[in-house]
C-alpha cells in the first residue's frame, strides 16, 4: 500500500513528538556533578565525556588506578552523540570492512582482529561493571532495498565469508520470516558480535565506572582555551583552570569550532523518529522476532531497531549547518523530520498512522576517512581522538584505546600502524563546504527516485574522497 498525502499524514504523526533524544528522555539520568570553579592540577585531562572519554577514562584508571584523571564535559555525560545514536553494534573499528578494505588493503586482517578483540572487551566491561544498558546480541542485517540493492548485499557477502564473519545471506522469503516490508528484496545477516544497546544507559554506567574508580568529572565545564607552559599545559574553564601534564580531547564533532581540527572534520547533522511502542498486532505485522539492528541499501541509507519496549528507532537524513554548527535551532520542529517520517510508512506501510513520540538529531564527526583519527598538539602532549563518521558505539572504545597509548607515548602494535600515524583528508573551508553539503544531501536524499544528476555528483564526492553511501551507484 502506498501511503497518500504522505507529508501532511508525516505531520500529523509528529505532532505529539517530543524533539529530544528518546534516550536521554529517562529517569536513569544521573544527577549531574558541580562544575569546576577553581584551579587544580592533575596528570590527564580528558576533556568531553561521551563514549570516547569515559572509556579513555576507564582504561587510564585501570591500566594504573594512582593516574590523578580529571573529565570536564560542557554540558552532562551522554548529551553529545553517545546519547543520540541507533545504536548498533559493530565489530569494525573503520567504519565496516569495504571502508578498511578502502583505507588500508594491506592492513585489513589486523584491523579485523583488533575489531574482535575490542567488541569482546566492550562485553567484558560490561559484564565486569555490571552495567545495564540493555544490550542484546541481536546481529546487523542488511537489507536490499529493490532488485537494485541486491548486488550491494552480495559484495558485502563476499567480503563477510572471506574475512570469517558468520553471516547467512536471506532470499525475500527468508527474509520475510525476519522483517516484513514491501520494499525489501533480500538480506544479509551478521549474526555474531553485533547488537544493539541503549547508549544513554550504557554512557552513564560508563560514567558510574570511572567515577568508582576515582576519576574526577566536572560537568557544565566547557574548555574555552588551552595553551602550552612550560612543562605542562593549561585549559582554561568559564570559572577555573586546569593544569595538566597531559590532554586527550574527545569532543568528536564539537572539535569542528577548532580551526585546525575543523580542517578535517566536518560536523554533519543526522535525524533519527522514534514511534509510540506497538502493540502485539503491529509486532505481529512486521515479524522482526530476532531483533536485529537493521541498515538499508538506499543511496541515503536508513537504519532502524527496535528498543526494549518495542518502539521503531528509524534514521538516517544527513543535515548540515553552516560553520558546523553543532546545535541547530532548526532540528527542533517535524519539517525536519517528514522525508523520514514518510520514508518509514513507506517502509512499513502495515504500520500506516502510527504516531512518533521523539524526534531529534545529533553531531556526527565526518572525515574523508570516516572512522577514527587522531591530532597531536603541543608537541604530542595534546591528542585530538575522534571522526567517527557516524559508527563509533564500540569504534570509540578502540579510539580511547590507542588516543591513550599515543599520548603516552606507547609503543603498541596499533599505536605504531598505519592508521595511527596518519590523517585523513582536508575538507574546504566555509562557504564551499556549505554548498557542498547542501548539494550532495539534496543529491543523497533524492537519487533513488529522480537519478539523473545526482548520481554523478554522488561519484565525483565519492571520487574526492567521501565514500558517503556503500553502494554502487548506476
Ligand atoms: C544520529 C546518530 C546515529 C548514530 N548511530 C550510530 C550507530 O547506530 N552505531 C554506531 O556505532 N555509531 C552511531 N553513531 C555514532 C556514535 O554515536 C558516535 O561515534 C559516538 O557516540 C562518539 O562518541 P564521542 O565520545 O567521541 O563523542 P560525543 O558523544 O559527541 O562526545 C563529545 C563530548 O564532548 C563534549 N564537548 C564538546 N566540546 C567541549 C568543550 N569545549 N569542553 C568540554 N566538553 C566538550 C560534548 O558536550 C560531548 O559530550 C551515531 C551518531 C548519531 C549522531
Amino acid at each position: 500500500m502506498i501511503v497518500q498525502n504522505g507529508p501532511d499524514q508525516a505531520k500529523e504523526a509528529l505532532k505529539h513528538a517530543r524533539f529530544f533524544p528518546f534516550w536521554l528522555d529517562s529517569t536513569d539520568s544521573p544527577p549531574s556533578t558541580p562544575s569546576l570553579d577553581t584551579e587544580i592540577q592533575c596528570e590527564l585531562l580528558i576533556v568531553g565525556a561521551g563514549f570516547t572519554g569515559l572509556w579513555a577514562a576507564i582504561h587510564a584508571k585501570e591500566e594504573n588506578p594512582e593516574r590523578d584523571v580529571v573529565i570536564i564535559e560542557a554540558k552532562t555525560a551522554a548529551v553529545g552523540a553517545s546519547g543520540r545514536p541507533a545504536a548498533i553494534l559493530s565489530t569494525s573499528v573503520m567504519h565496516g570492512l569495504s571502508n578498511a578494505k578502502r583505507l588500508y588493503p594491506e592492513d585489513i586482517d589486523r584491523l579485523e582482529l583488533l575489531g574482535k578483540e575490542n567488541i569482546d572487551g566492550f562485553k567484558r566491561a560490561i559484564e565486569q561493571y555490571r552495567i545495564d544498558c540493555d544490550l542484546e546480541w541481536t546481529g546487523e542485517l542488511t537489507v536490499a532495498v529493490g532488485e537494485q540493492g541486491l548486488p550491494d548485499i552480495l559484495r558485502e557477502h563476499q567480503l563477510y565469508e572471506r574475512y570469517g564473519h558468520q553471516a547467512e545471506l536471506l532470499s525475500s522469503e527468508e527474509l520475510e520470516k525476519e522483517i516484513r516490508s514491501p520494499l525489501f528484496s533480500g538480506g544479509l545477516w551478521s549474526k555474531k558480535r553485533s547488537g544493539i544497546v541503549n547508549p544513554a544507559k550504557l554512557a552513564w554506567g560508563l560514567r558510574r565506572v570511572a567515577l568508582s574508580l576515582g576519576v574526577r568529572l566536572y560537568e557544565n565545564t566547557p574548555l574555552i582555551a588551552s595553551k602550552r607552559l612550560a612543562k605542562c599545559l593549561q585549559v582554561t574553564t568559564p570559572t577555573g583552570k586546569v593544569t595538566a601534564t597531559k590532554v586527550l580531547l574527545a569532543t568528536n564533532a564539537f572539535a569542528a569550532g577548532h580551526s585546525r581540527i575543523r580542517r578535517r572534520v566536518a560536523a554533519i547533522r543526522d535525524r533519527i523518529v522514534v514511534t509510540e511502542p506497538l502493540n502485539e498486532t503491529q509486532m505481529e505485522s512486521i515479524g522482526w522476532k530476532h531483533r536485529q539492528g537493521i541498515y538499508d541499501t538506499r543511496t541515503q541509507l536508513n537504519y532502524m531497531r527496535l528498543t526494549s519496549d518495542n518502539r521503531i528507532l528509524f534514521g538516517g537524513r544527513l543535515g548540515y549547518f553552516f560553520n558546523n554548527n553543532t546545535d541547530p535551532d532548526q532540528d527542533k520542529h517535524a519539517d525536519a523530520y517528514l522525508p523520514l517520517v514518510e520514508n518509514f510508512y513507506r517502509t512499513f506501510p502495515t504500520l500506516s498512522g502510527i504516531k512518533f513520540s521523539h524526534a531529534w538529531s545529533g553531531p556526527i564527526g565526518l572525515t574523508t576517512r570516516m572512522a577514527v583519527h587522531f591530532q597531536r598538539y603541543h608537541f604530542g602532549n595534546t591528542i585530538y581522538a575522534g571522526g567517527y563518521s557516524g559508527f563509533g558505539v564500540t569504534a570509540s572504545r578502540f579510539g580511547a584505546k590507542v588516543g591513550l597509548a599515543i599520548l603516552d607515548g606507547k609503543d603498541t602494535e596499533e599505536a605504531k600502524m598505519h592508521f595511527s600515524n596518519s590523517l585523513p583528508g582536508y575538507i574546504p573551508p566555509e562557504p564551499f563546504r556549505w554548498i557542498g553539503a547542501k548539494i550532495t544531501m539534496y543529491a543523497l536524499d533524492t537519487a533513488d527516485e529522480k537519478g539523473g544528476w545526482r548520481h554523478w555528483w554522488i561519484k565525483m564526492v565519492e571520487k574526492m574522497g567521501f565514500p558517503v553511501t556503500q553502494n554502487e551507484l548506476g
